[in-house]
């Protein structure tokens, strides 16, 4: 096929590519053949043409719907080349997903180009300590009382073996800081909370932590109360958002400027934003499709995360707009997740990141789970330091009702502690109705 038309060797030649592949030779993507308009059309027109791809689609069709006909799946499992990989997430969002180890390990490298300290940190051999749940994820697994020598793997050491922080202990706290500090890792990779939490506890017990030359959060959403925790462990060190998912490899990478820029090396992204009235118009959920997978067909697949897009149109102080294939989105922020949305009491949906912004003026909160029961009703539950204690509790009514509404009701509740869900990832924010996220987003006409 020619790719001309839309410049040899361009982006957009390389989404037309995995586009073609997809609809022609991964059986999942048969029924969307006809909606594509045709290789006259500019590409983000025929994209957007598609529908969404959903876990559900992929639970179902996995793994023969989406491995490209004109490879033997057979042979590739077989020699290894590829494997079946569960994903993290809730028991409704798991899945198994087709690994190919180069391609992530590509996906992986491109995207730290995108920082400068995390490129440096990338060019050489490095060591990086990873903490995070240890609940099962990828083929790694490390729960339990596991030594040290079981728990490298290569250049990385996972420090945690404890599925709730909050049972922790001083013991198990000096154990992470002591092997850290004999490991010396160049870089630190973290769920923001766990980070958090062993700052937090590292303080208390005036242990100072050994400093990596970098920490890159990832896993979730990175709170305001987390990053100050951590700032205050790891005074002065480079710390930089990274997103991406098992499903689709690394996707946005925060820039020194302090903007996500798109890791055009391995995927597109499309953006869906909320339509009128039902939230932010500069904020939507990210479709992502992967880019020269050797072998696993995702199109237009929705992660489940949410971005705002840049509202200035300036190009970013960093020079990297545009990638170094061109095209590529430069994007705001990542605003969370879209099963955490809340929803104002003009019914419009609140993203975890405005939530978490204007919470982030109290202090003191060590960790929050914020509950909205009904449309102008929310039970606040918190953790937080002992001395600020009532000055949090009195601040939470008032900032929920400048986010939500001056007519929100707000019951809050004090909590000795707050832990992960069972995916060992924390909920800041969630509704505990049902509603239905198909209808909040649309695409441009
Ligand atoms: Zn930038």
């Amino acid at each position: 096929m020619a790719y001309g038309a839309y410049g040899n060797d361009s982006y957009d030649a390389r989404c037309a590519l995995a586009l073609d592949r997809a609809l022609s030779l991964a059986s999942f993507y048969g029924k969307w053949k006809n909606l594509d308009p045709g290789p006259s059309i500019p590409i983000d027109t025929r994209f957007s043409s598609l529908p969404v791809l959903t876990k559900k689609d992929l639970r179902a069709w996995i793994p023969d719907g989406f491995v490209y006909s004109d490879k033997d799946a057979k042979a590739g499992f077989a020699s290894g080349d590829i494997e079946l990989v569960p994903t993290s997430g809730t028991a409704s969002e798991r899945l198994s997903i087709i690994w190919n180890q180069a391609w992530w390990d590509r996906s992986e490298r491109e995207g730290a180009r995108i920082n400068a300290a995390l490129d440096r940190a990338f060019s050489q051999n490095h060591r990086e300590a990873v903490l995070t749940t240890p609940v099962c994820a990828g083929n790694l697994c490390h729960v339990g009382d596991v030594p040290i020598e079981e728990r490298i793997l290569g250049n990385l050491l996972f420090p945690n073996q404890r599925m709730d922080p909050d049972s922790w202990g001083e013991k198990e706290v000096r154990r992470m800081a002591e092997e850290l500090a004999r490991f010396q890792p160049e870089v630190i990779e973290a769920d923001p909370a766990y980070l958090a939490r062993f700052s937090f506890e590292t303080m208390r017990l005036g242990l100072a932590p050994f400093q990596p030359d970098i920490i890159v959060l990832t896993y979730e959403y990175p709170s305001r109360m987390h990053r100050r925790q951590i700032g205050r462990a790891f005074p002065g060190i480079p710390t930089v958002s990274s997103y991406g998912s098992t499903e689709t490899g690394h996707v946005f990478t925060q820039c020194e400027a302090g903007l996500f820029h798109q890791n055009t090396a391995s995927c597109r992204v499309d953006v869906q934003p909320f339509g009128a009235g039902r939230g932010d118009e500069k904020v939507g959920r990210i479709l992502v499709t992967t880019l020269d997978h050797p072998w696993f067909a995702l199109l237009r697949f929705d992660v489940g995360d949410l971005v705002r897009l840049r509202s200035d149109g300036e190009p970013c102080s960093c020079g990297r707009d545009g990638g170094r294939t061109g095209g590529g989105l430069t994007v705001e922020s990542i605003e969370g997740r879209t099963r955490d949305l809340t929803f104002d009491s003009a019914g419009r949906a609140v993203t975890l990141k405005r939530l978490d912004d204007a919470l982030g003026a109290a202090e003191g909160l060590l960790n929050y789970r914020i509950e909205q029961s009904a449309p102008n009703r929310f039970l606040a539950r918190y953790t937080a330091t002992t001395e600020s204690e009532s000055e949090t509790a009195d601040a939470i009514p008032d900032i929920l009702r400048s986010v939500y509404g001056q007519n929100a009701e707000v019951e809050i509740r004090r909590d000795s502690a707050i832990g992960p869900e069972q995916s060992g990832k924390y909920r800041l924010a969630r509704t505990i109705f049902d509603w239905n996220q198909e209808e909040l987003f649309h695409d441009a006409p």
